[in-house]
């Protein structure tokens, strides 16, 4: 048995799948109780009235080119929070498994966690270290209760990118030992290089990626997790069958079609100018103390007054992330960089001039 399988839970490798209606597109469908008919306001190519591809092949194969993988590593589900939940119901006994993460940081490793009744353990980032990743912190909270590591690089809420070097310390220490789960939702904002080309290096090592943020598709929520083939084997006997709808598969495929990725990376590489651009203007109001260096496109602020901050902003038709209930984080808010005008209206109204 290797890492993956021995890591995961028992009742998991014993399970037998849920049998789906076969997938065979050339021949007529009377086998899946579907409706014959379209039904209205119906502008799908494929059909509503019939059941997805699960797994779709062709986008598989499309992520996979997208992110230089083979398509035997990558399964691909409803946006990266199911890739969590997926990973947690396989790795996390109730009662008995943990996660580690590193907060201030994403929520949704920790509730997906506690659903499934596992715990969290925590080796936190430090305000002091500018939210560094420090390995001998993160190896020191591990026990081997802990089957699940998340690393989220760049990270939120911060927007730091985490140091490749110190990640690379944490999956080879605890490769066959716990799986390192790196969230790369915002790597297209950041020119550090994926990790996504170096999981083959370790055994128990998976990435995350998202056309959530880069690529507009949030509304249609579409995830990837890459990992070693053996434990996507195992991701595609847990999620469920028909994960995506068939409007998001088209959508999806419709964003990386060739001419799609191409607007795609100008656009990203204008918002990361303006994102340069807000963070120079924000520094400069007097309701900011400070503009966090930012790998994504957002940026953390620490404000000399964060609700003088919401309310001028909410005034002006904007709601910025509130984030005093993070550890760490008591005067902090997290602004997503917009169009050029919107980000022309929130600078306005935090402008030192504006509301004498
Ligand atoms: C936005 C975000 C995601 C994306 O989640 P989806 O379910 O893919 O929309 C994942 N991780 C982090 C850290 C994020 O901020």
């Amino acid at each position: 048995m290797n890492a993956l399988e021995r890591l995961a839970r028992p009742e998991i490798l014993a399970l037998e799948p849920y049998s789906h209606a076969a997938w065979r597109p050339a021949l007529t469908r009377l086998h899946a109780n579907e409706a014959p008919w379209r039904p209205a306001g119906d502008r799908s190519e494929a059909g509503l009235n019939r059941y997805p591809e699960p797994q779709p092949a062709a986008l598989v194969e499309r992520l996979a080119a997208l992110y230089g993988v083979g398509a035997d590593r990558v399964l691909v589900g409803r946006g990266s929070d199911e890739a969590i939940d997926v990973l947690s119901r396989i790795y996390l006994r109730a009662g008995e498994d943990a996660i580690l993460h590193c907060p201030p940081t994403f929520g949704m490793y920790r509730v997906a966690a506690r659903i499934q009744g596992a715990d969290v353990i925590e080796a936190p980032l430090r305000r002091a270290d500018g939210w560094r990743l420090g390995p001998e912190r993160v190896l020191a909270a591990w026990t081997p209760r802990v089957k699940l590591v998340y690393l989220c690089s760049p990270n939120n809420p911060t927007g730091n990118r985490l140091d490749a070097a110190a990640i690379d310390a944490i999956a080879r220490a605890l490769d066959g030992r716990a799986i390192v789960v790196i969230d790369e939702a915002y790597a297209e904002w950041s020119d550090a290089p994926s990790f996504v080309q170096r999981t083959d290096r370790y055994a128990t090592v998976a990435v995350l990626r998202t056309l959530s943020k880069a690529y507009a598709l949030a509304g249609a929520r579409i995830g990837t997790l890459i990992a070693p083939p053996a434990l996507i084997g195992i991701a595609r006997r847990v999620i469920p069958p028909y994960a995506l709808a068939q409007p998001t598969i088209e959508a999806a495929l419709a964003a990386l079609a060739p001419a799609a990725l191409a607007a795609t990376r100008e656009r990203v590489a204008a918002l990361l100018a303006e994102r340069d651009r807000v963070a120079r203007e924000l520094a400069r109001s007097r309701w900011v103390e400070t503009v966090w260096p930012s790998d994504a496109n957002f940026l953390m602020i620490d404000c000399v007054d964060p609700d003088e901050v919401m309310r001028r902003s909410l005034a002006a038709g904007f709601i910025l992330r509130d984030l005093r209930a993070y550890p760490d984080l008591p005067r902090s808010l997290r602004v997503t960089i917009g169009s050029r005008e919107q980000n022309d209206a929130l600078l306005a109204s935090l402008a030192t001039e504006a509301r004498a």
